[in-house]
């Protein structure tokens, strides 16, 4: 376990899922945490309650809508002097193959999943000091193809260019760029289909290596390691956290 005492971080998407374990973890390694949302106030509060009260905060902002990086940083800027860690978490998914696709859909899930966390990302950049670390959230998606989701795919590539190039813009400040690439995780956004469904648990957990759907603890212990000084030399780098699966 790293030690992230005296770090602030933010967390987008950090009411539920992958981003409240992240937020939890980074909390648990000292860190003060930002836990950002967009609309479900009850499950922000209960990863602030986890966490403890001294150590997060929730920061509420719809990434679909214009002023959103303007509420989000006017109250960061009210509790963090600086920003050490900043991890670009909130994303949807769509259901929609690429003949049903519309350009509304298209646009909101290009808004949250892309233009939020580039926009985030660039007004973070006068707060972030020198040997921060930015991670962002991808998926396994990216290195293969299912066109049942090819848009939020779409986006989670866009995400990975964004984050090998920023790396060498922000290398000189110290300041590392990373993804993270999650296979399949036991969340919300996966709980229509997979729990309390056996056999399609079954053959989720098939497609791992590991043989087992995973948790979000698994990716954020990786996000952890990430983010403290052990990791100070990985920068634009991809990082599967997949179980080794096809997915
Ligand atoms: P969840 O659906 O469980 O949680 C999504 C989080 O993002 C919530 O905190 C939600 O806030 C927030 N969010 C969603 N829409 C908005 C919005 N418009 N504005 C602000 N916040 C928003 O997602 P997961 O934990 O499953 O996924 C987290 C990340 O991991 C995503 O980037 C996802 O693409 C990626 N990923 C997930 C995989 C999986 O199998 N679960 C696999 C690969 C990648 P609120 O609670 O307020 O709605």
């Amino acid at each position: 376990m790293g030690d992230l005492s005296g770090r602030t971080a933010l967390v987008t998407g950090a009411s539920r899922g992958i981003g409240r374990a992240i937020a939890e973890r980074l909390a648990a390694d000292g860190a003060r945490v930002a836990v950002h949302y967009g609309g479900n106030e009850a499950a922000a509060k209960e990863t602030v309650a986890a966490i403890g009260e001294e150590r997060a905060f929730a920061v509420r902002a719809d990434l679909s809508t214009p002023d959103a990086v303007d509420t989000l940083f006017a109250r960061l800027d009210e509790e963090f002097d600086g920003l050490d860690i900043l991890v670009n978490n909130a994303a949807i998914a769509t259901s929609s193959d690429f003949e049903n696709t519309t350009s509304e859909e298209f646009e909101r899930i290009f808004t949250v999943n892309v233009q939020a966390p580039f926009f985030i990302t660039q007004r973070a950049l006068s707060r972030l000091r020198d040997g921060g670390r930015i991670v962002n959230i991808s998926s396994g998606v990216t290195r293969i193809a299912m066109p049942e989701i090819i848009t939020y795919s779409m986006t989670k590539g866009a995400l990975d260019t964004f984050s090998r190039t920023l790396a060498q813009q922000l290398g000189p400040r110290g300041i590392t760029v990373n993804t993270v690439a999650p296979g399949i995780i036991d969340t919300d956004v996966n709980a229509s289909w997979l729990r309390g469904n056996p056999e399609a648990e079954a053959a989720a957990a098939a497609r791992a290596a590991l043989g087992r759907v995973g948790r979000p603890e698994d990716v954020a212990d990786v996000v952890a390691f990430i983010a403290s000084d052990d990791a100070r030399w990985i920068t634009a780098d991809w990082i599967d956290v997949t179980g080794g699966s096809d997915l």
